[in-house]
C-alpha cells in the first residue's frame, strides 16, 4: 500500500486520493492510508462512521454516494462532514433540507464502455443536465463546488479518462455561464428591455492560430564540465534562433509578466529514447531580450526544421513589428471543405482562400 500511495503521488501530484472505504474496510487499512494523509470516499453512514472513529477529520472525507438516505446525510451534517455528490434534483431537495452548508460534487455519467464494471448506466447525470441541475442549485441556495465521474471499474483504455475530464471541464464552462446567466435574469430580466452585449476576443482566436516558426541558425555551445556537473547530463547547450520572437507575434512573452512559458514543439512525433539536449531557444533580432524560451529539454534540432506553438490567435500578429528587418508572420487560412461550403460562399466575392 505504502509503495502504491508513492507511485500515486510520484505519476498523479496534481490529484488528492480519496481511498473508497468499499473496496475494503479493514481498520489497519484505513489507519494505514490516514496515516499517509489520504482521504476518504464513504458511501454511507456506516462508512462514515468507521473512517470517524479511526480518528480521520471530517474534512478528509467526501461522501460519494449520490443516492443517499436521509437519515444518512443527516448524521454527515451532524458529524460536519460537507463534501457529497448528487447527480439529480431530488437529491438536491434532500440537501437544502437536511444539510444546506454541503458543499456538493456534480456526478456526471462518462463513456464507461471500456471497463469491466460499468456505473454510469445507474449513477451520474448526463452532460444536457447539467445546465438545468446547477440552476436548480443555485435557486436552492446550494454550494456547488466541482464535479466527479467513474469510469468504471478496471478501466482498460486511458483515452475515457480524457474524454471524462473533458467532460468535467465543460461543466465547469456551463457553471461559469450559469452564474452570468443567473446575474443577468437577477438584475435584467428579459422584460427589462435591455439589450445585452458582450466583446469577447481570446475566447474566438486563442485556439484557432498555431504559430510555425522555422529554425534559420543553431549555435552549440560546449558547457565547461566542473564539479558541479551532473556526469550523467550531456554538457552540449543548444542554442537556436527562430524565424519569429517577442519582436514578431510573441510579444506577450515581454508585456504579460503573468504569461507561462511556451512550450514550442517539434512537427514530428519524438520518442521517449530518443536523446534530448537543454537549449534556449532565441527570437531572430540583434536583441538579447529576444528569447523566447529557456532551459527547454527536446532532441537535437537543424536548421530548417520547423517548431509549433498552440493557442497562437490571440495579441500575436496584431502587435507584431517588423524590427531589425524581420518580416511579420505571414498568415495561412486553413478550413475543412464543409466549413467551407457552409461559410464562405463560393460566389461571395472574396480574393482567396489563403490570406
Ligand atoms: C467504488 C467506487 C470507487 C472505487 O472504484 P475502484 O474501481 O475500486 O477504483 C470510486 N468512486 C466511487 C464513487 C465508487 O463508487
Amino acid at each position: 500500500m505504502f509503495k502504491s500511495h508513492l507511485r500515486w503521488i510520484t505519476n498523479l501530484p496534481r490529484v488528492k486520493p480519496f481511498y473508497a472505504v468499499k473496496c475494503n474496510n479493514t481498520p489497519t487499512v484505513l489507519r494505514m492510508l490516514s496515516a499517509l494523509d489520504t482521504g476518504f470516499d464513504c458511501a454511507s453512514k456506516g462508512e462514515i462512521q468507521l473512517a470517524l472513529s479511526l480518528g480521520v477529520t471530517p474534512d478528509k472525507i467526501i461522501y460519494a454516494h449520490t443516492t443517499k438516505p436521509l437519515s444518512h446525510i443527516k448524521y454527515a451534517c451532524a458529524h460536519g462532514v460537507e463534501m457529497m455528490t448528487f447527480d439529480s434534483e431530488d437529491e438536491l431537495l434532500k440537501m437544502s433540507l437536511c444539510h444546506a452548508k454541503a458543499k456538493l460534487v456534480l456526478r456526471i455519467a462518462v463513456d464507461d464502455s471500456k471497463s469491466l464494471i460499468r456505473l454510469s448506466s445507474k449513477f451520474g447525470a448526463r452532460l444536457v443536465s447539467v445546465g438545468k441541475l446547477l440552476e436548480r442549485a443555485g435557486e436552492l441556495g446550494l454550494d456547488v463546488i466541482g464535479v466527479s465521474f467513474h469510469v468504471g471499474s478496471k478501466c482498460t483504455e486511458s483515452l475515457a479518462f480524457q474524454q471524462a475530464i473533458a467532460d468535467a471541464r465543460h461543466v465547469f464552462d456551463i457553471a461559469f455561464s450559469e452564474v452570468i446567466n443567473g446575474a443577468l435574469d437577477e438584475f435584467f430580466p428579459p422584460d427589462s428591455g435591455v439589450q445585452i452585449i458582450a466583446e469577447p476576443g481570446r475566447y474566438f482566436v486563442e485556439s484557432a492560430f498555431t504559430l510555425a516558426a522555422n529554425v534559420i541558425a543553431k549555435r552549440v555551445v560546449i558547457d565547461d564540465m566542473d564539479e558541479h556537473c551532473d556526469s550523467e547530463a550531456s554538457p552540449k547547450r543548444m542554442m537556436y534562433y527562430l524565424s519569429e520572437g517577442v519582436y514578431g507575434s510573441l510579444s506577450f512573452l515581454i508585456s504579460d509578466p503573468n504569461h507561462g512559458k511556451v512550450e514550442p514543439y517539434l512537427h514530428r512525433a519524438v520518442e521517449s529514447s530518443e536523446q534530448r539536449y537543454r537549449s534556449v531557444i532565441w527570437g531572430p533580432t540583434c536583441d538579447s531580450t529576444d528569447k523566447v524560451t529557456d532551459n527547454y529539454w527536446i532532441p537535437e534540432l537543424h536548421v530548417g526544421d520547423w517548431l509549433l506553438i498552440d493557442n497562437m490567435g490571440a495579441y500575436s500578429v496584431c502587435l507584431s513589428t517588423d524590427f531589425n528587418g524581420f518580416e511579420r508572420a505571414h498568415i495561412y487560412t486553413v478550413v475543412t471543405a464543409e466549413t467551407w461550403h457552409a461559410f464562405i460562399k463560393p460566389d461571395r466575392p472574396r480574393s482567396t482562400p489563403v490570406v
